[in-house]
């Protein structure tokens, strides 16, 4: 608002300058050319005219203009001085500036910077020489002519001066940065223009007739003006919505990086299931969406920050402010885009996922903050949050996480990668009838890790392909030991979202079975829901694909994600797990209980066997017991162990005289 406040301003004092000038040259406003000359005055006008009504628009600055008008009202001014010069031009610019309705405001600042532009270029050229002179037999002379051109240059410097100062103030762009941008661009377009001054400005002397011969060069002129205008727009645009592109946003950004140091942000977003729609309903909704998104997005990001679509579903924004503000920003903006949009008979629900990285903490150029932008993004993504800044701890490529990774990648193939198991306990008969393999990783300088500390990074590299495939070749091998030792127990491995959208993931855990001699019922896979909708399609067919195989599939950490249990009973799923977040929070008459009540119920209509994990106390054993819940894991049945404390445990839960051991529980209340 204030910007435009100035530019108000300006645009008046700029009147106020040009009224001054003109009463102190107010000699020089004699209108006798038109008198003597009327037919060739006519015809310069509506020369003056059509060059108004024609206008090139400079695709990157707003709304400034070049117009052909320039070579006729230079062309008048040398011929006939600066009064006539003024009228054809004011004549011209006023039926221009109602034609499409421009304030008043604007229609005086145009006066303004028209009248100061021709006074210039008169004031430059009756310094150095009479013109026009009524006396001499041709109005000019070969000597004359850099003379001319010296007026035609002060009238573009003031002119473009004059508006540039004016839109750059009305944009807010500092003044510098406005006319270093493209001083080319004008030079040349300006130059050109110029240079015709002189030779309309003889034809016409010569003989009017030839003044209509010009309807063509400056046809040509302005096609190839807008032609080149448009070329230009088509560099730095996108095409879909019309926003910047990826290059215009760079050329913004890293100007404005480069002039000061003030903190900004760049905001990152990313539509969460664009590729859904489309996949589903065809690209030319998918493109009909993202025109609706953009357009949302201009209106809801304003005039004062850049905008721009880099490709795909993914759109940048770079404001000038950071921390909280800019966060607030980022979810203000994130929050326009959770709505809906009608396309043709759909309703299309849309959200976007928002990262923020700041300049100059998370990086000094816009590559950098990108980069980190779409880390956090990232992040936002992972933790069903719309918005996140920034933070070193979640960035994989942090040099810390780097090393990791390459140790990880040796831990894989070397023996530092273990397997823990974890009881699992059947409630009916009271006995452990299956463990949880988890992976755990001896790290030779900083001891063993937990999956937390690793898995993250696995995931987000090509290591979380032959992490699974050690930890299940380590669970079959550790299965095929077991029954040796006349052991029979099931055993769980996590199978991450990459492996379930991989297509060939379930012939090879079906080989390997065969392989090692495993009857497939003692491997269970556990999945989560949100890699079950990472790719609903594949992960059906890889699903279905294990279940034709024998494989169980549990659903893990189940109310965590999004899913109905509907959804996924409709897969080859026999089992749920419910998440350990409800079980620790059961607490008689807690919203928990009854999320785990209903859990139980609704999965054993849909025929699954519901296990409860997290259980830490005898009381909460005993509370899903009663809720007829199956299985249940957790510390209070046994933390996590090493192979050979499993195998001993195992064993110790089962006397020897009983045929399939004694139950557990007994264990737990001794323990
Ligand atoms: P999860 O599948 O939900 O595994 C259970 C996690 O809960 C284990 O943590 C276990 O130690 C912990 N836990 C068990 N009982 C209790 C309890 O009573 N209270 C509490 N507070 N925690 C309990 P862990 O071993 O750190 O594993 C964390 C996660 O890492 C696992 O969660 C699983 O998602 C993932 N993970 C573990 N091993 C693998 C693997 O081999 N491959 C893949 N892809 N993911 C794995
Ligand atoms: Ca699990
Ligand atoms: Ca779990």
């Amino acid at each position: 608002m204030s910007h435009q406040i100035t530019a108000r301003r300006f645009a008046a004092a700029t009147v106020l300058a040009c009224a001054g000038v003109l009463v102190v040259l107010r000699g020089r406003l004699g209108l006798s050319y038109i008198t003597a000359h009327p037919v060739a005055y006519a015809m310069l006008t509506a020369g003056v005219l059509l060059g108004e009504l024609l206008p090139v628009t400079i695709p990157r600055r707003g709304d400034e203009q070049i117009t052909v008008s320039t070579s006729f009202s230079l062309a008048v001014l040398v011929l006939g001085g600066l009064g006539p010069a003024l009228l054809s031009q004011l004549v011209a610019s006023l039926a221009q500036d109602l034609a499409v309705r421009k304030a008043w405001w604007r229609i005086r600042f145009n006066f303004g910077q028209y009248g100061l532009s021709l006074a210039a270029a008169s004031a430059a050229i009756t310094a150095f020489t009479v013109m026009p002179n009524p006396d001499a037999g041709r109005p000019f002379s070969g000597a004359d002519v850099p003379i001319i051109l010296l007026g035609a240059a002060a009238f573009v410097v003031v002119n473009a001066g004059v508006v540039g100062a004016a839109v750059a103030m009305y944009q807010g762009t500092p003044l510098g940065r406005y006319f270093r941008k493209d001083v080319g661009f004008t030079a040349v377009s300006g130059g050109v223009l110029l240079c015709l001054a002189p030779i309309v400005a003889a034809a016409a002397a010569y003989s009017s007739a030839l003044i209509p011969l010009f309807v063509l060069p400056m046809t040509a002129i302005y096609r190839a003006g807008r032609q080149a205008a448009r070329s230009e727009h088509a560099a730095h645009h996108d095409q879909l919505t019309g926003l910047p592109n990826r290059i215009a946003f760079h050329d913004t950004v890293n100007a404005v990086l480069e002039d000061e140091s003030r903190p900004a942000s760049v905001l990152l977003m990313d539509l969460n299931r664009f590729k859904e729609v489309n996949d589903t309903l065809g690209h030319r909704y998918g493109d009909e969406l993202l025109r609706r998104i953009a357009e949302r997005l201009r209106a809801s990001v304003g005039d004062e920050h850049a905008l721009a679509r880099l490709g795909g579903d993914e759109f940048a924004v770079f404001t000038q402010v950071s921390g909280e503000a800019a966060l607030e920003f980022a979810r203000r903006v994130g929050d326009d885009l959770r709505t809906s949009f009608e396309l043709g008979d759909f309703v299309v629900e849309t959200d976007a996922s928002v990262g923020v990285a700041s300049f100059p903490d998370d990086g000094r150029d816009l590559e950098t903050l990108l980069q980190k932008a779409d880390v956090a993004m990232y992040r936002a993504k992972e933790t069903h949050a719309s918005v996140a800044a920034y933070d070193e701890r979640h960035d994989h490529n942090s040099p810390a996480k780097l090393a990791l990774t390459a140790d990880l990648r040796q831990a894989v193939e070397t023996d530092q990668i273990v397997v823990w198991y974890q009881p699992l306990l059947d409630l009916g008969t009271g006995r452990v009838t299956g463990v949880e393999a988890l992976v755990r990783w001896q790290h030779p300088d900083l001891g063993l890790l937990l999956p937390g500390a690793f898995l993250d990074m696995a995931e987000h590299t090509s290591l979380i392909k032959p992490l699974t495939q050690k930890v299940l070749d380590l669970a079959m091998g550790q299965i095929v030991q077991w029954r040796q030792m006349g052991v029979e127990v099931s055993v769980a491995v996590n199978v991450s979202t990459r492996m379930l959208i991989d297509p060939g993931f379930a012939a090879r855990v079906r080989q390997a079975l065969t392989v090692y001699e495993i009857p497939p019922r003692l491997l269970r896979l556990e999945v989560t829901e949100s890699a079950l909708m990472a790719d609903p399609v594949v992960a059906r067919a890889v699903l279905t694909e294990l279940d034709e195989g024998g494989v169980e599939i549990s659903i893990d950490d189940f109310g965590t994600g999004y899913s109905s249990l509907a959804y996924l009973a409709d897969l080859p799923v026999s089992e749920v797990k419910i998440d350990r977040g409800f079980v620790s929070r059961m607490e008689v008459g807690s919203s928990a209980a009854v999320i785990v009540r209903s859990t139980i119920d609704l999965g054993h209509h849909l025929g699954l066997r519901v296990v409860a994990e997290g259980v830490e106390e005898i009381e909460t054993l005993e509370q899903l017991r009663d809720l007829g819940c199956d299985v249940a894991q957790g510390y209070g049945i046994s933390r996590p162990m090493t192979v050979q404390d499993t195998t001993q445990w195992l064993r110790r839960s089962r006397s020897p005289g009983e045929e399939g051991g004694a139950p557990v529980i007994s264990i737990v209340e001794a323990a």
